[in-house]
């Protein structure tokens, strides 16, 4: 079977989820509850893994 290659694999820490939103608990003015965004600290928000840069080797 094949498999297709995805061009940007989904990130492994937040399974392309990367933000989400954590309620503090506290209530807004409007009554809504309060919520913060987290960002994934691998990917950084974006979702998707971001390939092993191959070092760069200079010279010898
Ligand atoms: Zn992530």
């Amino acid at each position: 079977m094949p498999q297709n290659t995805a061009p940007r694999p989904i990130c492994g820490h937040c399974d392309g989820f990367p933000t989400v939103a954590v309620t503090t608990g506290h209530t807004t003015p409007t009554g809504e509850r309060e919520t913060i965004t987290a960002d994934c600290p691998a990917c950084h928000g974006t979702g998707h893994t971001i390939p092993a840069r191959t070092r760069t080797r200079v010279g010898v």
